[in-house]
């Protein structure tokens, strides 16, 4: 273990995994994991024509369970019950991933693949300097990804967030500065265009560097309390909406 690593808490488990976990009307289902979770999203049309499509996506590290509780409440409070998107946008949520990580409180997949190392990004490559990063045997090898990647294929976000948890920052792809300074004014969290280690197979590379959709990875401080996590970033999640 890095000492890096050593510095960073664990995240706290869910006491109850299956609240995080929506499914019935409305509820998209987008296929199953790798160990044969299924895979639920919901979309939410704008009453307005031609709006844009916002994504966002939780629990693509199943242990960062930070990450997770903030979609679970921002789905309670925006998506479920609705009919229309609450916003000047389409909303797409898709708050679990990798629902096998989740469950079993680990990073990967079933097929020990981390999900945020396996798109089908220019630089992704077979290496690995760590277990925890494994990449897939190639790019795209996971359900999990597939089914990312059609779904980024078919709505064609305008803007993306992915939630995490790790050393706290808004890490930005893509043209996503002035998203991120709208968090900023809500919420304490530096901004870093490079989370400081190399992620090939990223989302933030592929929908960010490569496709110039403006895509921020939201890292939530690993280890803080769960419920602590929504009050911290709604309103900064809210106030980046305003740059669409
Ligand atoms: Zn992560």
């Amino acid at each position: 273990m890095s000492t890096e690593e050593n510095i960073i808490k664990p995240s706290i488990p869910y006491t109850n995994p299956q609240d995080a976990l929506f499914s019935g009307e409305r509820w998209e289902n987008l296929g199953s994991s790798a160990g044969g979770h299924t895979i639920t999203g919901n979309r939410l049309l704008s009453d307005k024509n031609s709006s844009p499509w916002v994504l966002l996506l939780g629990g693509v590290h199943g242990n960062e369970t930070e990450g997770v509780r903030f979609m679970e409440e921002f789905t309670r409070e925006f998506v479920l019950e609705k009919e229309t998107s609450p916003f000047p946008f389409n909303l797409y949520t898709l708050p679990l991933l990798n629902p096998d990580g989740f469950l079993s409180f680990e990073r990967q997949n079933a097929n020990s693949v981390d999900l945020n190392r396996n798109m089908s990004t220019k630089d992704w490559n077979a290496d690995y300097t760590e277990e925890r990063y494994r990449p897939g045997s190639k790019a795209q090898s996971e359900p999990e990804t597939v089914i990312l990647i059609n779904l980024l294929n078919e709505i064609k976000p305008d803007y993306i967030i992915s939630f995490h948890s790790w050393k706290p920052m808004i890490n930005t792809n893509g043209p996503s500065q002035k998203f991120a300074s709208l968090m900023t004014e809500k919420m304490d969290m530096i901004i870093a265009d490079d989370i400081g280690y190399p992620t090939p197979g990223s989302l933030g590379t592929y929908a960010g560097l490569e496709r110039q959709i403006p895509t921020i990875t939201l890292e939530f401080e690993r280890g803080i309390e769960l419920d602590t996590v929504y009050p911290f970033a709604r309103d900064a999640v809210l106030n980046s909406f305003n740059a669409l």
